[in-house]
């Protein structure tokens, strides 16, 4: 149980993958959390239905982000974070990953000299071509303490020339995530009866980057591959609104109609369903941790990745277009005997402690802060 101050860590996030790795440390934080919601994913399958979903207190929102371009998204989000932080200056901001919510949050903790951990650091895909790739570095700049997830990102980090004693080796929330929300095996077999299917008898697909969603080429070259599967067993789509926006606008939809279409799943659903699948084909981050907790096999149909221990074992990596469907198929023939081995490994992404240890951490720093004399006459 958490011994800080009521409120006194802004926990600043704005999509459906931060809600997901940052429950269970918003839960451990207690009355201590106060979580700012930039409103970047706004859809409510992707955010209100989650919040509830996950059991999280009511957020702050900010207003204005949602839908909007890159930079307007930083600048308003930044603009009411400073306006906040004004108002009433928590004594450390939490961030994850790489998004615009994150990057903002980074962006406001620096300007009012409030110490931020980034969890989740280090990772690299080393290609600037993705603003995810811009926001992690800059918010790896910016952090005082950085949550490295696996000893490939905290490398990553010393590289860059981050000194080690900024460096937290925690793992990644996303293993504890998984565990928390995993469903008992009654609750995941009835969801996979209402969907008709069997276990090991169907892939599930995500498909949501724009790398893929907004080019026309990628995103029919995906379609094709996934509807030529589906001659074979059902293929399961949870569509992100973003990809079927961009699918009716490139008249597409008719590449749809072999595929099980669902709305974007709650967690816990789609963990069922990621569970019991003979293979994952997605191009989601988060996913390609969750597949080495679940101990399933997954096509990452992306050009590059910044998880590069999901690539060892359990993933393959290709660019959108035939090769997707090869690798489908040689990942399929491997069978029950690749999937069993799967599910003896080991996660490579953590131990399922790593928010505990965020928030022991983060109860140190603001502990060690106050007794700092500037802080103690403050006080
Ligand atoms: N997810 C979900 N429902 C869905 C599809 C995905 O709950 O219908 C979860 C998935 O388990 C993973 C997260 O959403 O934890 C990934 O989010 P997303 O792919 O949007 O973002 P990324 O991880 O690529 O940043």
């Amino acid at each position: 149980m958490s011994v800080l101050p009521p409120r006194s860590i802004a926990v600043v996030l704005g999509t459906r993958p931060e809600l997901i790795k940052l429950t269970e440390l918003i839960r451990l934080l207690g009355p201590a959390a106060h979580v700012v919601h930039t409103g970047q994913h706004y859809d409510d399958d992707l955010s209100g239905r989650f919040i509830a979903e996950m059991g999280l207190p009511e957020p702050t929102y900010l207003t204005g982000v949602g839908g909007e371009p890159r930079a307007v998204q930083l600048a308003r989000s930044l603009e009411q974070l400073d306006s906040l932080f004004t108002d009433v200056p928590p004594s450390a901001v939490v961030v994850q990953g790489d998004t615009n919510a994150a990057l903002a949050g980074a962006l406001a903790a620096n300007a009012h000299g409030i110490p931020l951990v980034h969890v989740e650091a280090g990772l690299r895909s080393h290609d600037r071509a993705m603003p995810e790739e811009h926001n992690r570095v800059l918010i790896d700049r910016l952090a005082d303490v950085l949550c490295a997830a696996t000893p490939e990102n905290r490398a990553n980090l010393l590289t860059e020339g981050v000194p080690l004693s900024r460096v937290e080796l925690t793992g990644n929330t996303v293993v504890e995530a998984v565990h928390r929300q995993l469903p008992e095996p009654a609750e995941r077999f009835a969801h996979l009866d209402r969907l008709g299917l069997v276990e090991d008898g169907y892939v599930l697909a995500t498909v949501h980057r724009p790398e893929n969603t907004d080019d026309p080429a990628a995103l029919h070259a995906i379609l094709t591959e996934l509807a030529a599967l589906a001659r074979t067993l059902p293929v399961v789509l949870p569509l992100h609104p973003r990809t079927r926006a961009r699918i009716e606008h490139a008249g597409m939809a008719g590449l749809l109609a072999p595929l099980t279409i669902t709305r974007p799943l709650g967690h816990r659903d789609f963990l069922a369903l990621a569970r019991h699948a003979a293979l994952l084909v997605s191009d989601s981050g988060g996913v390609q941790e969750e597949v080495t907790v679940l101990g399933r096999p997954l096509v990452v149909v992306r050009n590059s990745t910044e998880r590069p221990e999901a690539m060892a074992e359990f993933a393959t990596l290709v660019s959108p277009g035939p090769q997707l469907g090869e690798a489908v198929r040689h990942r399929l023939r491997q069978g029950p005997a690749e999937r069993a081995r799967l599910e003896s490994l080991p996660s490579p992404f953590g131990d399922g402690l790593a928010s505990a240890r965020i928030a022991a951490l983060l109860t140190h720093m603001v502990a060690e802060r106050a007794a700092e004399p500037a802080h103690a006459e403050a006080a």
